[in-house]
C-alpha cells in the first residue's frame, strides 16, 4: 500500500500574529511546519509540502530535501489540486491531507485514519462536541443549538487518492475542506475519533497551547546495544548490511552482522522491549543464515507502533581488520534504508583495541550502538 501525506503550507497565516505566516514561526525550539513534517515521516511513504510562489526561502531550504514540493494555489483547494498532481505517477493508493498549522497530531490519529482507508474510500478525524453550543447576536444569548450528531472537523483527512483526484478535478467553488469535495462527488466519509491535542493554530494564544501539548508530549528514550560475533572459515564479512571481501567470515546463527545486531539491540532496549534472541530464538531454523535486514525491520516497525520515532542511531565497530573507513558511508546509507531514516540520522564509526583482548587478536568482532527515540 503506496501511502502519501500533503500537507498544505501555502496559507499567509498573519492572523496568528507574529509578522510572518504562522507554519514559519518558532513553537517548542522549532518551527511549526518542522513539527508538522516529522509527524509524518515515519507514517506514510511520501510527504508533498504544498508552498506559497511567495516564500521563496521556503522552497530554497526544502528543494533538494526528501519532501516533494508544489506550488500553492489561488485558494486552499487550488494548493490541494496542485498537491494532489505532485504525486501523479507515483501510485499512490491512499493520500492523508493535513493542516501545516496542526502540529500536535498523533501517530495515533495518523494510523487511525491510515487503517480506516484499508476498508473505506475516506476517512477524517472528528471530535464530537460536547460543549452547549448557543446562538448569538451582539453578545446575547438567543437561543441554544442542539449539538447531537455534531462533530468539529479535523485533519488529517484521508482517501483513496485516485477518487480524491476525479473529485477535486470536478469540483467548483470554494470548499471547507476536502471531506465537503470529497462528498459532493458522493464518497462516503467514515469518522475517526479525533484528538482534542490536534488543535489549529489560528490566535496568537495558541501557540502556547500547542507548546504545552508537545512539552508534555515530550518522551525521549534512549537504548544501547551490544553484540559480538566470532571469525570463522569464510572470505567475507556482512558489517551494517555490507558485504566486505575478507580472508575469514564471521559465524553466527544468521547473517552475523554484528553492526546491525547492535544497532537492533539498541532500539529493542530503547523500547524495553527486550533483545533480537527473544524476537528471533537462534532456536528457531527459520532465522538460519537470515539477512539481518529482517531483524532490524522489525524493531523499527516495532518503535513505529509503539508511537516512537528514531531521532538517531550511533554503531561502533571494533576491530582491527577489515578496516571500516572505506565502507562506512555506504553503511550509513544502506542502514538509513532499511530503518527509513536519513543519513544523517545514522553515525558508524569503527576503532581497533590497540591489539589487545580478544579484537585486538582477530578472534572476532564486537560492536557497540546506541539508539534515541522519541515519541511522535
Ligand atoms: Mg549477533
Amino acid at each position: 500500500m503506496t501511502t502519501a501525506a500533503i500537507i498544505v503550507a501555502a496559507g499567509r497565516g498573519l492572523r496568528a500574529g507574529g509578522g510572518i505566516p504562522k507554519q514559519w514561526r518558532p513553537l517548542a525550539g522549532r518551527r511549526v511546519a518542522d513539527w508538522t513534517i516529522d509527524r509524518f515521516r515515519h507514517q506514510v511513504d511520501h510527504i508533498v509540502l504544498v508552498l506559497s510562489q511567495d516564500d521563496q526561502t521556503a522552497w530554497d531550504e526544502f528543494l533538494g530535501s526528501d519532501l516533494l514540493l508544489a506550488k500553492g494555489g489561488s485558494d486552499r483547494a487550488g494548493s490541494v489540486r496542485n498537491g494532489l498532481d505532485a504525486l501523479d505517477g507515483l501510485g499512490i493508493e491512499h493520500v492523508l491531507i493535513h493542516d501545516v498549522a496542526r502540529p500536535c497530531v498523533s501517530s495515533q490519529t495518523i494510523a487511525d485514519v491510515l487503517t480506516a482507508l484499508t476498508t473505506h474510500e475516506a476517512a477524517a478525524p472528528g471530535l464530537t462536541v460536547t460543549d452547549a453550543l448557543w446562538t448569538g447576536d451582539e453578545a446575547v444569548v438567543t437561543g441554544t443549538q442542539d449539538r447531537t450528531g455534531l462533530f468539529a472537523a479535523q485533519t488529517p483527512q484521508g482517501f483513496r487518492y485516485d477518487a480524491i483526484v476525479a473529485a477535486h478535478a470536478a469540483h467548483s467553488g470554494g470548499a471547507a475542506d476536502d471531506v465537503e469535495v470529497a462528498r459532493a462527488a458522493g464518497m462516503n466519509v467514515v469518522i475517526v475519533p479525533g484528538d482534542a491535542d490536534n488543535i489549529k493554530i489560528t490566535r496568537p494564544e495558541d501557540f502556547a497551547r500547542a507548546e504545552r501539548v508537545l512539552g508534555t508530549d515530550m518522551d525521549v528514550r534512549l537504548g544501547n546495544g551490544y553484540d559480538v560475533h566470532r571469525f570463522g572459515d569464510g572470505d567475507h564479512v556482512i558489517l551494517c548490511g555490507v558485504k566486505i571481501p575478507h580472508h575469514r567470515g564471521l559465524q553466527g546463527h544468521s547473517d552475523a552482522d554484528v553492526g546491525m545486531h547492535a544497532v537492533t539491540d539498541a532500539i529493542y532496549g530503547a523500547l524495553a522491549q527486550g533483545d533480537i534472541g527473544q524476537h528471533f530464538p537462534p532456536s528457531d531454523p527459520q532465522w538460519k543464515g537470515a539477512a539481518s535486514e529482517i531483524f532490524l525491520r522489525h524493531a523499527v516497525e516495532l518503535s513505529v507502533q509503539m508511537g516512537y520515532s528514531i531521532s538517531n542511531v550511533d554503531c561502533t565497530l571494533v576491530c582491527e581488520y577489515p578496516k571500516i573507513g572505506p565502507h562506512a558511508s555506504t553503511m550509513r546509507e544502506e542502514m538509513a534504508r532499511i530503518m527509513g531514516l536519513r543519513v544523517d540520522q545514522i553515525s558508524v564509526k569503527a576503532t581497533t583495541s590497540e591489539r589487545l583482548g580478544f579484537t585486538g587478536r582477530s578472534e572476532g568482532i564486537a560492536s557497540l550502538a546506541t539508539a534515541c527515540l522519541v515519541k511522535s
